[in-house]
């Protein structure tokens, strides 16, 4: 996995070695045969794509991506197959509860309008919630349950996928930081900061909270914000609870999620992020934070009032202004391709996106409606503006 100096050729660079970038890079050589070289600045998997919740979730997207969370989750379903890896997958569902009246309207609203998109929800009042939980706290009023989700470990998801792409013979270069990119008639010309040079027809930047840095040499960077999403863990406690579960709420300071993996363990994130500083890949867990985590994890179940915390940790994640990722071709560039900016939600559609995003780069179009995901949004909005 060392860089070259010498020019190698393929027929699509993957620019950023995420879960987006990862799961690209296999579907362009297992579904596409094309010849693939991915270009990541540490190491694969390291960044947003390993230190996140692992939340496998479609409720409570947008509607528009739904399709593309369906297509997510059936990949999710088939994944061991496809890799030959277990990413620890586990579909015991997904639970969101709320603590208003106003908000369980929300949530029956919110499973009326997926329903006909493919995704069924179950609704629960507070006394079935009870029957069927029985751990939470009588503020709990209603829920929505999507039976068919749950979570995955995002430690060895990223790694597993650049595994299975470099079996089927994809390259997957690390420590190659895309530091200047050229483009000439019949494609482009990658530069790393070792020296090495990499050259192909298609690029697909996907970089994650770092991806203007590339969509800038384009004339395409798009209001975007790092931060990051605080996460904790407690000691293990007796394995009790199955589905993955959040508070939904509109008041930011209010929110919460929580999982128990298979050990006991309690993992938690939700509420404020802390700072995330791109520049120098660090992203920091604010006291306070974590504190108010504490707080909402034993309101929502107070059986949680006396667990131990054992280790909180953040990490970098690139945040749009309307909170809606990149996804599509380039409006200035043919050639170049987009897939960021997946504010928060992005580890749940990501074997969804890398098959979009190989699909259109292999084909020119995709079955799955993303054009409400377009660069051109961004330019669109700035002269309706002016
Ligand atoms: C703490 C936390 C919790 C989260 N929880 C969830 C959750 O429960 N469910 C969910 O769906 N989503 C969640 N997310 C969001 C999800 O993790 C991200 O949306 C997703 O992982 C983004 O993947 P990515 O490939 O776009 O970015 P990344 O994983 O950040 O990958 C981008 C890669 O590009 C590389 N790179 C950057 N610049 C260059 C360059 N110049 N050259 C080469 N390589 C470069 C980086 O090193 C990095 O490896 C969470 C995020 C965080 C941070």
């Amino acid at each position: 996995m060392n860089d070259s100096r010498v020019l190698t050729r393929s027929d699509v660079l993957v620019l950023g070695g995420g879960l987006m970038g990862t799961t690209a890079a296999f579907f362009l050589r297992t579904q596409h045969g094309r010849s693939v070289t991915l270009l990541e600045r540490e190491l694969v998997g390291r960044q947003a794509s390993g230190t996140n919740f692992g939340n496998v979730r479609r409720q409570g997207r947008d509607l528009v991506q739904i399709p593309l969370a369906n297509r997510a989750r059936a990949v999710w379903g088939r994944v061991r197959e496809l890799l030959g890896e277990d990413l620890e997958f586990v579909p015991y569902g997904h639970l969101r509860v709320c603590y208003t009246h106003e908000q369980a309207a929300v949530l029956e609203r919110h499973a009326r309008d997926v329903k006909p998109l493919g995704l069924d929800l179950e609704l629960f009042s507070a006394e079935q919630l009870r029957r069927r939980w029985g751990i939470f706290s009588p503020g709990v009023v209603a829920g929505s349950l999507s039976a068919r989700d749950g979570h995955a470990n995002p430690r060895i998801a990223g790694p597993a996928f650049a595994r299975a792409a470099q079996r089927a013979g994809a390259q997957v270069i690390e420590h190659a930081e895309v530091v200047h990119v050229e483009r000439d008639g019949s494609g482009f010309t990658v530069h790393t900061a070792v020296g090495g040079r990499y050259r192909a027809e298609q690029l697909l930047v996907c970089c994650g909270a770092w991806s203007n840095r590339i969509a800038s040499l384009f004339g395409e960077a798009v209001p975007m914000e790092a931060r990051g999403p605080q996460m904790g863990v407690t000691e293990p406690l007796p394995y009790a609870v199955a589905p993955s579960i959040g508070v939904s709420t509109p008041i930011e300071t209010e929110s919460l999620y929580f999982r128990q993996i298979r050990r006991g363990n309690i993992v938690f994130g939700g509420g404020l992020k802390g700072p995330a500083l791109a520049d120098e890949i660090c992203a920091y867990v604010k006291p306070d934070n974590t504190l108010r985590q504490l707080r909402e994890l034993r309101r929502l179940v107070p059986a949680f009032a006396n667990v131990q915390l054992i280790r909180v940790w953040s990490g970098i994640e690139g945040y749009t202004d309307d909170w809606t990722p990149v996804m599509g071709p380039s409006a200035t560039t043919p050639g170049v391709c987009y897939a960021f900016g997946f504010s928060g939600e992005g580890f749940a559609i990501s074997p969804g996106v890398g098959e979009v995003m190989a699909e259109l780069m292999a084909r020119g179009s995709t079955s799955t409606p993303i054009d409400a995901f377009s660069v051109q949004r961004f330019a669109a909005k700035k002269l309706q503006a002016a």
